[in-house]
């Protein structure tokens, strides 16, 4: 086996241990305890740039970058001192604060979709608001979402999507009622013809369509040509809406996400991770039309107690102020697709059968020879090697994403060195496993 040495874990596992009695699972959200890799997980001390380091004092090159809001890089300097300042005048306010018409300016210049918008506190409140305006809006009740998409962790969204019962909306977790998610259809990815039946099956009963414009909950997964430009058309046709969750690929994949790569514009969005920089800031926006039936400007209510808060506030603004500075996304671009061609090229160099790449920030490699379109390709990857894989990886000291299912993340705070160091680690990696 590839040297680990000075690979340590005994405090790691000290202290997952202890929070296995505290807390469901040891966690406070589930991928966090490497289940679907094995292996206990490493527990944290702290972050900087492109690295972490653990309780154990190894210390990693990151490519999940807490989820995603890493753009910049760990505790950027820039954000650190604006947020010191913050500060000063206090952490919640529960009242209008004038950094949320500055964050609010900065995201309808950016998103296309967005003429006005509302803050929250995560993607899922993003979502889970959004479904309601959805319903709100056209007075239609049903929805449609895709296979291996997630939306958040909100009743309506907790779908099976296997095929056989892809019209049944039957529930993902204990707890959720059938009647919850009886108006959620499910699709598979990239599959436009679904999506038609599905709609001339519920004349005039679909709100809209949701999906994650590029999938990184399943793996990462890209839209086949035409995929959502055939969206925005059956959703027009149908007087339904399309909402576009660029909760992971806001801000990530170009400034103005998937819409503005794409050029596919949506009528609603919602938005999280990166805008919030490190903090826990949710948004959803689009047509000033629909936006003006969220409470109080209309009847569809909605609040948040700390939703806007001056220190989430400014988070997000002195990240998207470093994004958006020019060359970002042409530097993002440029170390990610270093990084996600040499993966694939040391896996194939190793006999191994693979399939991957990246837009922009968002990268993934999937441990299978087929080409990825949706959740049932991506299910064909060799889940056991990718365990194999990802351990190998953390104990030469760079930390995936601790499921197939995740796509990875790079930041600005990533260099060539990072890369090559990773790629040699990969090589030593696939070369044992
Ligand atoms: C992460 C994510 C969410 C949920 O956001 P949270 O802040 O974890 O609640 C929703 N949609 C997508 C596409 C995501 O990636």
């Amino acid at each position: 086996m590839v040297s680990t040495t000075s690979f340590k874990t005994a405090k790691s596992e000290e202290i997952f241990n202890a929070a296995q009695k505290l807390m469901p699972g040891g966690v406070s959200s589930p991928v966090r305890a490497f289940k679907s890799v094995g292996g206990q997980p490493i527990v944290f001390d702290h972050v900087k740039g492109a690295y972490i380091w653990d309780v154990d004092g190894n210390k990693y090159i990151d490519y999940v970058g807490t989820w995603g809001p890493a753009i910049c890089g760990h505790a950027h300097p820039v954000v650190l001192e604006a947020l010191h300042s913050a500060l000063e005048n206090g952490t919640s306010f529960g009242a209008p604060c004038a950094l949320e018409n500055v964050l609010a300016e900065m995201v309808i210049d950016a998103v296309p979709s967005i003429e006005i918008v509302r803050f929250v506190n995560s993607g899922t409140e993003a979502c889970m608001s959004v479904l309601r305006l959805m319903r709100a809006f056209t007075g239609r009740e049903k929805i449609i979402k895709f296979e291996g998409c997630y939306h958040g962790h909100a009743d309506m969204f907790l779908v099976k999507a296997g095929s056989g019962v892809a019209t049944l909306g039957l529930p993902d977790s204990p707890g959720v009622p059938k009647s919850t998610t009886a108006n959620t259809l499910t699709a598979p990815y990239n599959d436009l013809e679904t999506v038609k039946k599905l709609f001339a099956e519920n004349p005039d009963q679909i709100a809209g369509v949701i999906l994650e414009p590029v999938v990184g909950n399943a793996g990462f997964v890209t839209p086949d040509a035409g995929f959502l430009e055939g969206l925005r058309e059956i959703t027009q046709e149908q007087g339904a809406l399309l909402v576009f969750d660029e909760v992971m690929t806001g801000f990530r994949i170009a400034y103005g996400g998937a819409q503005a790569k794409f050029g596919v514009t949506p009528d609603l969005t919602t938005l999280g991770k990166v805008i919030g920089g490190g903090l826990p800031v949710g948004a959803y926006g689009g047509r000033a039309d629909i936006m003006s039936m969220v409470a109080p400007a209309g009847p569809m209510y909605q609040a948040g107690t700390l939703s806007g808060n001056p220190l989430a506030m400014t988070a997000g603004i002195k990240t998207l102020e470093l994004l958006s500075k020019p060359g970002t996304y042409e530097q993002l671009d440029r170390i990610t697709t270093k990084l996600s061609e040499g993966l694939l090229s040391v896996a194939r160099e190793a006999g191994h059968e693979v399939t991957g790449g990246n837009i922009s920030a968002m990268f993934g490699m999937f441990f299978t020879g087929q080409a990825v379109h949706n959740y049932d390709d991506a299910k064909t990857a060799d889940l056991k090697k990718f365990a194999r894989f990802h351990r190998g990886m953390l104990e030469q000291g760079v930390y995936l994403a601790p499921s197939q299912f995740e796509a990875g993340f790079t930041s600005l705070a990533h260099t060539d060195e990072d890369v090559d160091r990773t790629l040699a680690a990969a090589k030593a990696v696939l070369a044992e496993i």
